[in-house]
């Protein structure tokens, strides 16, 4: 804040603008860039993109690299040239005020906190494309999670790792194979600044293994009023395969994956200690930091003198859980061997045995053929814990049941809070400014709760028939582009580059598919029977188009089989272009196709979609979702606001349910879908489709919202492990 402050100074009014010196009209640029909150503030985005459309492009949205191509007399001269001081002096001041103020939010609910934050640790966090530390959607729901904590005024810091080439970029070969790149992410491009301790000094933390000291350097990256601290193994003093440690999420093997989480648990914790922050909540998102609770205990067993056992109940008492996966393999697991290395040293300050160390990580804990698994130590470190749909929250009960075996089901501790979205991240400016002229003035302050979001009925149909149809013209030009970048990219004839610059039809159904390419996700579904699907793309009068995006993990050799399937079909000239695959999924990719979709789907072998967000990011914009009945959507589908694929059946065979669900998906088109967006009155509206589309909005937007997330994990968790009180999460 100190920095905005000392910005700000000395105060420039509109008039006067103009004279402010080159100098500090680049400092308050850069103060702007320096705060991920210009991410989700359109009218901020807008001027860094005004400074140069063509740079801002290239260069992943990045403010800062964009900054750094100007000199201070530059700026100044395409600041004057584009009008742009007043736009900047008051951003900055807008800025400056979100700073400085309590929001009434977390003033009323979180005194009981008295000033300990929550310390929320995540592996990854999707903040915006131009900071690459996250695969998926764990990591957006991480930053979603940040982002309304910032809005709402909950104290919170953040704490994960900076991975220094990030995920990977992904391209197709000649033969839609995929390829990975993996590019060095330069840090004086990014807002990452050093995090400084109680001396001023920067903190580098040390931890003990079995094989020597693995040391970490601490970033601070300011989201919002949210302080987010990522640790880099990059540092001097490390030897050389531990530079490397942080340098790709989730890559590597075993030992590399154990040593990660190591640093992001244990490193963490002390991480936060250096920085004199001492939290009065833990939250681990997903098992990966679970390590972290150990480090805790060693803390009040040193501090205040301790038993083992009370300082687990007690640390216990202050923890929160939220696990992540219905799918097993997503459980993190380690050899006794690798946890004796890496957990040895603290083990032997805790005063505990091996076996008891491997027991708190097993299901029972004197079996020695169960190897050491993270979200069992998160389950029994934690005194809350949460699914992430009500769905997930049945699977994971029935997942975990033989943890409790005293226990009914009913009553295994695994409540759910479901997932939800950052709305002003995305939300498309055009779709904002249409809630600015017919919600409340203050719509946004309360865009968590359902009442805010009644205002759609009272929109004109044509008015947001017209909205959306501008996005989709934009998302069909940004798909072009990319597509005709891909083609060039791989040396394709001038003619298929001139295709792809004029792909697909603004008229026709467009239905979006991009997520990870895991298995379950069943990416290639729609292609089950590929003349079914033909006849669905070229009907003459109501044709449907559709965009694919999305990576598979560089060791999923089936995920990268699906992608080649669906690229290759692409190529088949029966299908007249009208079946395309955008690479190198990622926020920005997301963004563009959430905005302007008319259908999103969805067809995951339920019930493997923990919730899903994807489809909660249509909702704002006006596009449909069209899913199985899983995760996030089991809840949502009403019959009246999108379309359900099957009726919530499993079966124990894949083969069959994928056949089931793959009729169901094309029945639904035929005869839902298709119909009823092409069924128009005179203006060419298709009302039914507008209604579905303002129940949509209306009854799901405020629900999967991050923000009422957020305040259900207030209420619900951290207020209560903050205070002693009991879970009232809601177990059912
Ligand atoms: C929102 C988002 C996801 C999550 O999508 P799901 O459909 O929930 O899997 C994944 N990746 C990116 C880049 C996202 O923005």
């Amino acid at each position: 804040m100190s920095r905005v402050d000392t910005m700000m100074a000395p105060e420039t009014t509109q008039a006067n603008a103009g004279e402010l010196s080159p100098e500090v009209l680049y400092d308050k640029c850069m103060v702007l860039a320096r705060n991920l909150w210009w991410a989700w503030h359109p009218e901020v985005v807008n001027l860094f993109r005004d400074l140069d459309p063509i740079r801002w492009r290239q260069l992943d949205h990045n403010p800062i690299a964009l900054l750094h191509e100007f000199t201070p007399e530059r700026l100044a001269a395409r600041a004057s040239e584009m009008v742009l001081y007043s736009r900047i002096n008051y951003a900055v001041r807008r800025l400056k005020e979100y700073m400085s103020t309590q929001p009434p939010w977390g003033a009323t609910n979180t005194g009981i906190l008295g000033g300990r934050p929550v310390a929320y640790f995540s592996a990854e966090f999707g903040l915006h494309e131009s900071l690459p530390i996250y695969s998926g959607g764990l990591g957006v729901l991480s930053g979603d999670h940040i982002k309304s904590a910032s809005g709402l005024g909950i104290p919170l810091v953040a704490i994960g790792l900076f991975y220094g080439q990030g995920y990977f970029r992904q391209h197709l070969d000649e033969d839609d194979y995929q390829r990975e790149e993996y590019q060095d992410t330069k840090v004086e491009n990014t807002p990452l600044e050093p995090a400084l301790g109680k001396d001023g000094k920067p903190i580098t933390i040390q931890i003990d293994t079995r094989s020597g000291q693995i040391f970490a350097k601490v970033w601070h990256v300011h989201v919002g009023r949210v302080s987010l601290y990522l640790l880099d193994s990059n540092v001097e003093g490390n030897k050389p395969e531990d530079r490397e440690l942080t340098s790709r999420l989730y890559g590597g093997d075993e030992r590399t994956r154990i040593r990660q989480e190591l640093l992001l648990g244990v490193g963490g914790v002390k991480a936060l200690r250096a920085l004199g922050i001492n939290p009065g909540v833990y939250h681990l998102n997903e098992g990966h930091s679970a390590f972290g609770s150990l480090e805790v205990i060693r803390e009040y067993m040193h501090d205040d003198g301790m038993s083992f056992d009370d300082a687990l109940r007690e640390v216990a008492q202050k923890s929160v859980f939220t696990t992540h996966t219905p799918v097993p393999a997503g459980h993190d697991r380690f050899d006794g061997s690798l946890v004796e290395e890496h957990l040895g040293p603290l083990r032997d300050q805790l005063g505990i045995s091996y076996e008891q160390l491997m027991g708190l990580g097993r299901v029972e804990p004197q079996n020695e053929n169960e190897s050491f698994c993270m979200t069992v130590v998160g389950l029994k470190l934690t005194r809350r814990a949460n699914a992430v749909s009500a769905l997930h929250g049945h699977v994971s009960r029935r997942m975990w049941a033989h943890l409790w075996p005293w226990r009914v089901e009913e009553e295994i501790p695994i409540g759910h809070i479901t997932n939800g979205v950052h709305i002003p991240s995305w939300l498309a400016w055009q779709m904002n400014q249409l809630y600015d002229r017919h919600f409340p003035a203050d719509w946004m302050d309360k865009m968590g709760e359902a009442k805010a979001w009644e205002n759609i009925y009272t929109v004109d149909p044509g008015e947001l028939w017209e909205t959306h149809n501008a996005l989709k013209n934009l998302m069909l030009q940004f798909v072009r582009r990319r597509v005709s970048r891909q083609c060039r990219r791989r040396g394709e004839s001038e003619e298929a580059v001139e295709t792809a610059r004029n792909l697909l039809d603004p008229g026709a159904l467009t239905i979006g598919f991009a997520r990870r390419f895991a298995t379950y996700k069943r990416a290639s579904l729609l292609l089950y029977d590929i003349d079914r699907l033909f006849d669905l793309l070229n009907d003459k009068d109501r044709p449907i188009q559709i965009v694919f995006a999305g990576k598979a993990h560089p060791k999923d050799e089936p995920g990268k089989q699906f992608i080649q399937r669906i690229a290759q079909t692409r190529r088949d000239h029966r299908f007249n272009n009208r079946l395309v695959y955008v690479e190198d999924y990622d926020i920005n990719v997301c963004r563009h196709l959430i905005h302007g979709v008319d259908v999103w789907l969805n067809n995951p072998r339920r019930p493997l979609e923990a919730s899903g967000t994807s489809g909660q990011k249509v909702v704002l914009n006006g596009g449909l979702n069209m899913s199985v009945l899983d995760g996030w959507w089991a809840e949502a589908y009403n019959g009246k606001n999108g379309f359900a694929i099957g009726d919530g059946r499993t079966h124990v065979s894949d083969e069959v349910m994928d056949r089931r669900d793959a009729e169901s998906l094309y029945s639904v088109l035929e005869e839902q879908v298709v119909p009823m967006f092409y069924d128009r009155d005179d203006d060419g509206l298709p009302h039914k489709w507008i209604d579905f589309m303002m129940n949509s909005i209306a009854t799901l937007a405020w629900r999967f919202s991050a923000h009422r997330m957020v305040m259900d994990y207030t209420r619900a968790c951290y207020v209560p492990a903050a205070g002693g009180l009991s879970c009232d999460m809601d177990v059912q």
